[in-house]
């Protein structure tokens, strides 16, 4: 380099690994960005194991589709994906992942192992990637993946320093597996680190793993936001009800399902509020908004119920792309959203005053 000149092009392996801390913050977003792969995968039971909540193994076992030899070795490549082959299939993306960064991202801040088969393939494939460098070989395996993430950040010793206490990370890790319990109820998970269950939720309905995360004192109390199949257990005279949230969300083309809280429940948080948006865990404000309207003077102000609410829409109207980890969600016509999802809580909460003995739990 001569003395004229200080710019420079930056060795892929440092873009790598800068690029690698806006996806991998912590290790939950670890376990976020492999369960989603395992659930694009179409898994259908999940495990997670750590070891110190994660900063020494993170690994995660799917029964899902796995992967070709050919697939394995450029999956870890930046950009390589399955799910996303032009800019207008964005538009209307219905797996979690499409950036095709995660496995990138990860692989170049840990010791990292694949051991994955095909249904299709009699064996099956081990990656082993460590500072850049790949071995491939025939392994015995189940059908499925398993991605195990060593010594996360070994070779990053500002991130490394910048994790927190075990009890923190993996509270944060805790939180992110809630939210996709809640997520996929037909899935099966279980998380455990050094060995002790942390969380289970067997592959059940929604109702049951409201169950198994928000605990049975919250899940007595939930009421089931109304919807065809449930006329029977209201009967005609309550038809009126469970017609107008039809109406309202057949008219905006959006599907609302779950459950919501008695009024007699409410806590000073929004820790219970659970908004799943075409099966992707979020967080929005406008959503929170919204069920403070629909409980209106029923809850005391600054209190907040508990709820999970699966709303599908149209990819269209949802712009999942706004943030690389993908909690963000922006919806197109916010105050409409706003408007539905309210009134269909303050319908639901009517309905359930007319009809007082039904409750979710029974
Ligand atoms: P993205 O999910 O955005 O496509 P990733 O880096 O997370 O990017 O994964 C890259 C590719 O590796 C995926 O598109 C998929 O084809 C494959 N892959 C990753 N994890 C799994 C898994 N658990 N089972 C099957 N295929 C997987
Ligand atoms: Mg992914």
């Amino acid at each position: 380099m001569s003395k004229e000149s200080s710019i420079h092009v930056l060795d892929q392996d440092t873009i790598n690994k800068i690029a690698a801390g806006e996806v991998v913050e912590r290790p939950a977003s670890v376990v976020k960005e492999l369960v989603d792969n395992a659930i694009d995968a179409g898994a259908k039971n999940i495990r997670v194991e750590l070891k110190d909540s994660g900063k020494t193994l993170i690994s995660v076992r799917d029964d899902g589709k796995g992967m070709s030899r050919e697939d394995v070795i450029l999956s870890p490549t930046k950009h390589a994906t399955s799910k996303l082959s032009t800019i207008t299939d964005l538009e209307s993306i219905s797996t979690m992942g499409f950036r095709g960064e995660a496995l990138a991202a990860i692989s170049s801040v840990s010791k990292f192992e694949i051991i994955t088969k095909r249904k299709e393939d009699s064996t099956g494939t081990r990656l082993y990637l460590e500072d850049g460098k790949q071995e491939i070989t025939d392994v015995g395996a189940p059908d499925g993946t398993t991605v195990s993430v060593h010594t996360l950040f070994y070779n990053t010793p500002a991130r490394l320093k910048y994790m927190k206490s075990d009890a923190t990370e993996l509270s944060h890790i805790a939180g992110m597996v809630s939210d996709l319990i809640l997520a996929n109820p037909a899935i099966s998970f279980t998380l455990t680190n050094n060995g002790k269950t942390i969380l289970s939720g067997a592959s059940s309905n929604l109702f049951n793993s409201i169950v198994d995360i928000l605990g049975h004192e919250a899940a007595r109390v939930m009421m089931e936001i109304p919807s065809d199949h449930m006329e029977s257990q209201f009967g005609e005279n309550k038809k009126e009800a469970i017609d107008q949230i039809k109406s309202l969300t057949d008219y905006a083309d959006i599907e609302i399902s779950g459950y919501i809280s008695k009024p007699t429940f409410s806590k000073t948080t929004t820790d219970n509020l659970y908004f799943i948006v075409n099966n992707r865990p979020v967080t929005s404000k406008e959503l929170i908004k919204a069920i403070r309207l629909g409980y209106y003077t029923k809850l005391p102000k600054d209190r907040y119920p508990a709820a999970v609410i699966h709303l599908k829409i149209n990819p269209t109207e949802v712009d999942v792309n706004v943030h690389p980890r993908k909690v963000e969600v922006r919806f197109k016509d916010e105050n409409r959203l706003v408007r539905i999802v309210s009134d269909v809580i303050e319908t639901t909460l009517r309905l359930y005053e007319l009809a007082p003995k039904v409750t979710a739990a029974e």
